[in-house]
């Protein structure tokens, strides 16, 4: 759906109720009350690792640089430090923790896993314990709210990576701990996702739609540290599974050239490339904003079916092949003279 001159809330509106509604009707779980929570991008990579959480999985991730900034254990050193607390741990065997380290180095991209359980008033058994002064015990309890019998789990890299590991960490904690519970969807939206990034050449790049609409116009693309403007851009997310993007469009043609000129196209490049849009709006387009949902995610997840292939009539397989269709096949000759296409096959 487009609307025009809607705002990103009047689109959150309406895609609420369409839905909980649908989901109610057609699958046989709970859908948690709108209004969805919406959820800074931000946020969203520091407390749960990704921008397409989980939130039945209630493990929140959180960030302890500080604190080990003055503990004295060098393979935290200059790094970021993020922590997961998990509910009580008592009656899990040395063994449990021995495998999340193994999950974490070999299927995480982590460098360890450090973690430390409350097994007395102030008093932490673990692998990195014999670290920890009594200074540092009292301010991570009560940073964290530990319990006793509660275990805190570790992950130390650099910035741009430590979100994406702890991410895993925690989904895969509240797998093991059977923390998730499949009786339920719980939607949420990301918003204020970063219009620009440092892309892998190091120059400043569009992050996800360069169509999209940055907050504050003209005076923030002008005057911001272009690493600072957000777009009003947004995804709505179930249960882990990302449904659809969506944004309030730029529909100004001078917003459009700024916006381009940050991330290094000139005017030219715009015309040439994205000459329909462009020309477009030449003429006046009303202010819109839009999202699109896929009906088949939508019917995976209320079917409860993991593969989206299982909810497509024609699905294709991981080659692009559509066996059934037998596509792609070869063309006839009429068919190629159709199209001009002329073969110069080797024999
Ligand atoms: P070590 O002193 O190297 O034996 O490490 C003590 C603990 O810290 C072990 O549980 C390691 O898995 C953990 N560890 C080491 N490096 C990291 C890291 N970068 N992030 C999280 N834990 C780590």
């Amino acid at each position: 759906m487009e609307m025009a001159f809607a705002t990103q809330e009047d689109v959150f509106e309406v895609m609420e109720k369409v839905m909980y509604d649908t989901f109610i009707k057609f699958s046989n779980k709970k859908v948690a009350e709108y209004p969805f929570p919406r959820i800074k991008y931000r946020d969203a990579m520091l407390k749960y690792g990704s921008d397409k959480p989980d939130l039945r999985n209630p493990l929140i991730i959180q960030d302890v640089t500080e604190i080990f900034a003055t503990i004295d254990f060098n393979a935290f050193k200059g790094k970021t430090v993020r922590c997961i607390v998990t509910p009580n741990v008592s009656d899990r065997t040395r063994k449990f923790f021995d495998d999340m380290v193994d999950f974490a180095v070999n299927e995480a991209g982590a460098k360890g896993l450090a973690w430390l359980k409350l097994v007395e008033e102030n008093t932490f058994q673990g692998s990195i314990a014999k670290f920890i002064d009594e200074e540092h015990t009292k301010a991570l309890i009560e940073k964290t709210g530990l319990n006793k019998g509660e275990a805190i789990f570790f992950v130390a890299d650099k910035e741009d990576k430590v979100s994406n590991i702890a991410g895993e960490i925690r989904k895969e904690l509240g797998k093991r701990l059977d923390l998730i519970k499949d009786d339920i969807f719980k939607f949420c939206w990301i918003i204020d996702f970063p219009m620009y990034e440092i892309n892998d050449e190091g120059k400043i790049d569009f992050s996800h739609n360069p169509f999209s609409m940055p907050q504050g116009g003209m005076e923030a693309l002008e005057k911001q540290n272009p690493l600072d403007i957000l777009a009003y851009q947004y995804d709505i997310v179930c249960n882990g599974i990302e449904l659809s993007s969506g944004a309030v469009r730029n529909h100004d043609p001078a917003l459009m050239v700024k916006a381009f000129s940050i991330a290094g196209y000139t005017k030219e490049v715009i015309e040439e490339k994205f000459s329909a849009l462009f020309n477009a709006f030449q003429y006046g387009a009303p202010p819109h904003a839009g999202i699109a949902p896929g009906v088949d995610r939508m019917i995976m997840l209320m079917t409860n079916e993991d593969n989206i292939r299982s909810v497509i009539a024609f699905p294709k397989n991981s080659k692009a092949q559509d066996l059934l269709m037998g596509a792609p096949g070869n063309a006839t000759e009429e068919q190629l003279r159709d199209v001009h296409i002329k073969l110069d096959l080797k024999k």
